[in-house]
């Protein structure tokens, strides 16, 4: 974590915050952002509620499961002790969904702010700090991306860095268009002078961030490609690895294979969410590309002079999926040999296009197709993990498990490789030869001293 310089408006001064985040990567930065806000104007962060005298929730609508947990919580909080002399604001997602009724279904809640109106959240803060109990930030159409002065960051050696805000895709059963508003690119530039400033402040992983990373298109005269920035990343000396994250099919190019090819600092590791194997469900979730489409993609990448690892996300049980469909997805399963499978029941979001088609699919079945689906990829993952062993790859070791002496490192094609280590090399680059694996990671010891 950053020290955070307080700025002058230090109304917060002497007050607490307790800050919970739900759902993906961009929410934990979004988070690191807000806590930053409330840090440069004086507030200090505590770890529970309970001495908390800002409560706040990023929450996360992704699916119908994610979106009721913050309900959970406001209804559990109601009956922790000084619940009525806190304030309460719930951030993201299902802030911006749900919009003003939240004041009607939680009246304890005093703010509620979508992520693109972040950029406005010290006016927000100040409106709740004059007593105003009805605060609300829920434009959609907010011009910059989110950039805050002070990033109060969670990890000391990876660094996220959004490049991309919102998406203009319409997929079917996707509600993040309609959660964080159009798309908005950040400049190339002030990109890579943030990656300077985050290999100054001792970061040496960048992961870039955008809800579609690879729609990323330089809104600067200069006009770089998003394999061109890639590029550029990798070339800032003192970043040792860059990661990115969601890639949509319908933007992967041949380039980024090309730029992964020559930059040594770019990781080894793509995430192509695919979501069906079936061309006709791929169809129904205008997703834009066909399963023959996606495959090609594949091989581009799977011809790589690096071994590149792949992994994907699935919706098992989409409207209209037939036992057919669902054989297709087990099928590209069977010929892609993803290294990591990320698979979800599909869930009828609010304002999304799924919501008009007969979600045909039973739960049970869902479930089923689910479990079906985790199971033939379990094995997938224990066969290519099992062909590690005996090869030595470098880990950058990101935390220690006490229990077990072990450091935990990852690699750079993104796989857990746990070695007996020390707690002081977390955040130091070692070299580990594989002597044991299991579906989801794996062990080594020691190759040599690292650097
Ligand atoms: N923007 C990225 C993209 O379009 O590829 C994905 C972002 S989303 C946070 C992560 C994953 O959640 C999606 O790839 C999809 O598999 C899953 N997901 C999204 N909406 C869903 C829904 N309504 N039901 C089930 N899973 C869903």
């Amino acid at each position: 974590m950053v020290d955070v310089p307080v700025g002058p408006a230090c109304s917060g001064e002497g007050k607490t915050f307790y800050l919970e985040t739900f759902g993906c990567q961009m929410n934990v930065h979004d988070s690191e952002k807000v806590a930053g806000v409330l840090m440069a104007r004086g507030y200090r962060p505590v770890d529970s509620h309970d001495g908390a005298d800002i409560v706040l929730y990023n929450t996360c609508s992704i699916r119908e499961k994610a979106a009721q947990k913050v309900f959970s919580r406001l209804g559990a909080f109601r009956k922790a002790r000084n619940a009525e002399r806190k304030i309460i604001g719930v951030l993201g997602c299902v802030a911006q969904q749900e919009g003003e009724r939240f004041f009607e279904r939680a009246p304890q809640v005093s703010l509620v702010c979508g992520s693109a109106s972040y950029p406005r959240l010290p006016d927000l803060l100040a409106q709740i700090e004059s007593g105003n109990r009805r605060v609300k930030g829920l434009d959609l159409d907010t011009e910059d991306c989110f950039e805050t002065e002070f990033t109060r960051r969670d990890n000391r050696f990876r660094a996220y860095l959004t490049i991309i805000e919102g998406c203009d895709q319409r997929c079917a059963f996707c509600v993040v268009p309609m959660t964080r508003g159009p798309e908005r690119s950040r400049s190339g530039l002030k990109i890579i002078s943030e990656c300077r400033r985050l290999v100054d402040a001792g970061y040496t992983e960048i992961q870039i961030l955008g809800q579609i990373v690879n729609a990323w298109r330089d809104p600067s005269p200069a006009g770089w490609s998003f394999a061109e920035l890639l590029s550029r990343i990798a070339d800032v000396p003192g970043v040792r690895r860059v990661r990115f994250t969601t890639s949509h099919p319908r933007f992967f190019t041949p380039d980024i294979v090309q730029a992964i090819d020559s930059h040594p600092a770019l990781c080894d590791q793509i995430h192509l969410p695919v979501q069906s194997g079936s061309t006709e469900i791929l169809a129904r979730m205008l997703r834009g590309y066909s399963r023959e489409e996606y495959l090609e993609k594949i091989h581009c990448i799977r011809k790589a002079r690096r071994v590149i690892s792949l992994s994907t996300d699935i919706i098992a049980g989409f409207c209209g999926e037939t036992a057919k469909d669902f054989e297709q997805t087990l099928s590209l399963l069977a010929e892609v040999e993803y290294d990591q499978v990320f698979a979800f029941k599909f869930s009828p979001r609010p304002n999304t296009v799924a919501l008009g088609f007969a979600d045909t699919v039973p739960e049970e079945e869902k479930a089923r197709r689910l479990a079906e689906l985790q199971e033939a990829q379990r094995r997938i993952q224990v066969r290519r993990n099992q062909a590690l062993l005996g090869q030595r790859f470098e880990v950058l070791v990101e935390g220690y498990q006490h229990r077990l002496g072990q450091a935990v490192g990852r690699t750079t094609s993104n796989r857990v490789l746990n070695f007996p280590g020390e707690p002081v090399e977390i955040g130091c680059y070692r070299q580990v030869t594989v002597t044991s694996a299991g579906p989801h990671s794996l062990v080594g010891d020691r190759a040599e001293s690292g650097h």
